[in-house]
């Protein structure tokens, strides 16, 4: 039962700089995304930047950067709602003028004190509406004082107001609940709650979809809609994300900064994937869906209710999926960067292009995120491995044994004219059965001195990328380590 919108979709990705984005403001900017590109509407960028004191330098630019770095690409904006002072301000005038609204000159020092005295008394701390009715004279008096006032909203005393959700259903809250909460700063700048009622009127906005933690403001934001005789958006709000502990996603949960989950290497394709099912699913099974298809299914009818859980393994292995899904030519374009950046400052630079070429497939099929290439690959580069002697036997194989092992390995190898994969396998296999050594054991050894530990790609192709002097200098190296132990 899918209910199409009445309205043509217009929605809106309305941050705060306040911070850099996060995992759960840009879900709210994919829901919005997916909404729009599903029903052929319009994304709008909105900067809610009317808050000064807690504007957060580069947190804009982050803003900008993890949209399009994902590719949520906006059709209008972005719109600074620092720069639309004018709009805010006739409309708390049209609120005073029409008695909805009232100016109040109570200072920091006296709204400090009347919290205080209703905590004391075990009241919820609110606005007691001290200013509301002020005389004539009264306010005279005050404006003679030089204070600045600010614009409060005249709160119906009582009754209750009743919006209706599309995720939730209807949600009612009582009036004596919300206080006169301020609609225009004592700087001229206008609060939260009044510049995204007025924005989201004048951009025409049709559906708010926007996190949980806002749900308690749209009471006050149905109430302003009424006094100002406009109709409201739908409102949609989006489930919270919590922990696997189901606690409160916080860094223990390795939950990051968008633009880091960029620099540790998750692909942008993987990244939308996972935001996706961040409270929204198909069929409560598929996991994988490319853009075009969440796209075509997306729909709040499918938006949960309940929580939705972030499950960092879950992100790194879908990451994995999309890595192994790149062409050849593209997961080495992607991963060159990494491995300049990563890779020992002793190896030689600039690295060796065809070099890398051969080893990236064996590698693109372990990786889960790009950050961890160069510690995947670093012994395809290195000149020298670090590893103990006792790793060698790690198989419990006896040092004796290993010697020999690989001094006969070292001899077949020499003698070997075509150096590839299924050659070394040709030649090594048999060798473990003329040795009487199992494969488990034969193969752990050489692994180890091939790459200096004991799970790496597949040994054949390891050596047969790694060339035939390096994997017999290598060889060399581990039975000389062996011979001065033992
Ligand atoms: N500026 C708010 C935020 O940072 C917007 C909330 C809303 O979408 O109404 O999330």
């Amino acid at each position: 039962m899918s209910s199409e919108p009445e309205k043509r979709v217009r929605v809106r990705f309305a941050p705060s700089p306040t911070g850099y984005p996060h995992l759960g403001n840009i879900r709210t900017a994919l829901f919005n995304w997916l909404f729009a590109r599903h029903y052929n509407g319009e994304f709008i960028l909105r900067i809610e930047d009317t808050d000064v004191a807690r504007r957060v330098e580069g947190a804009i630019e982050a803003i900008l950067d993890s949209l399009q770095w994902l590719g949520l690409n906006w059709d209008e904006g972005p719109h600074f709602q620092s720069q639309r002072l004018p709009f805010y301000q006739e409309v708390a005038n049209k609120l005073l003028k029409e008695d909805h609204a009232y100016l109040c000159y109570c200072s920091p020092e006296q709204l400090e004190a009347m919290r205080q005295e209703q905590m004391g008394r075990k009241q919820p701390p609110k606005y007691d509406g001290r200013c509301r009715n002020l005389t004539q004279q009264e306010r005279a008096r005050l404006e003679a004082t030089g204070i600045i006032p600010v614009v409060r909203f005249k709160m119906p005393p009582e009754g209750e107001t009743t919006f209706h959700d599309l995720i939730r259903g209807s949600i009612t809250f009582r009036n004596d609940t919300l206080d006169d909460f301020v609609l225009l700063k004592s700087d001229g700048y206008p609060t939260y709650h009044l510049a995204n009622v007025v924005d989201d009127h004048l951009m025409n906005i049709s559906h708010v979809l926007r996190a949980d933690e806002w749900l308690s403001s749209t009471p006050r934001h149905a109430l302003l809609y009424q006094a100002l005789g406009w109709q409201p958006p739908e409102f949609a709000h989006l489930p919270m994300i919590l922990g696997t502990d189901r606690t409160k996603l916080s860094k223990r949960h390795g939950v990051a900064a968008i633009n880091e989950y960029q620099k540790q290497g998750y692909l942008p394709n993987s990244m939308i994937n996972f935001l996706a099912l961040l409270g929204w699913s198909l069929d409560d099974r598929t996991e994988l869906l490319n853009r075009e298809e969440l796209i075509e299914h997306f729909s709040l009818e499918r938006v949960s209710k309940a929580a939705a859980i972030f499950d960092k393994a879950k992100l790194e292995w879908m990451n994995g999926v999309y890595l192994r899904k790149l062409s050849p030519e593209e997961f080495v374009q992607r991963a060159t960067p990494f491995l300049d950046e990563g890779l020992a400052p002793s190896v030689k630079r600039p690295l060796d292009s065809d070099y890398i070429c051969q080893v990236m497939p064996l590698i693109q099929e372990r990786a889960r995120i790009l950050g961890e290439v160069p510690q995947l690959a670093h012994f395809f580069f290195v000149d020298e491995l670090q590893y103990t002697t006792e790793l060698l036997l790690s198989q419990n194989i006896d040092a004796r044994t290993a010697i020999r092992a690989i001094e006969v390995t070292l001899q077949k190898l020499r003698a070997m004219e075509a150096w590839g994969t299924q050659h070394l396998e040709d030649t090594l296999r048999p060798l473990s059965t003329e040795l009487d050594l199992s494969t488990g054991k034969f193969f752990g050894l050489l692994r180890v001195a091939i790459t200096g530990r004991t799970a790496a790609p597949p040994l054949f192709q390891t050596m047969a990328v790694l060339g035939k002097g390096k994997s017999l200098e290598r060889l060399c190296t581990a039975q000389q380590k062996l011979l001065q132990q033992y």
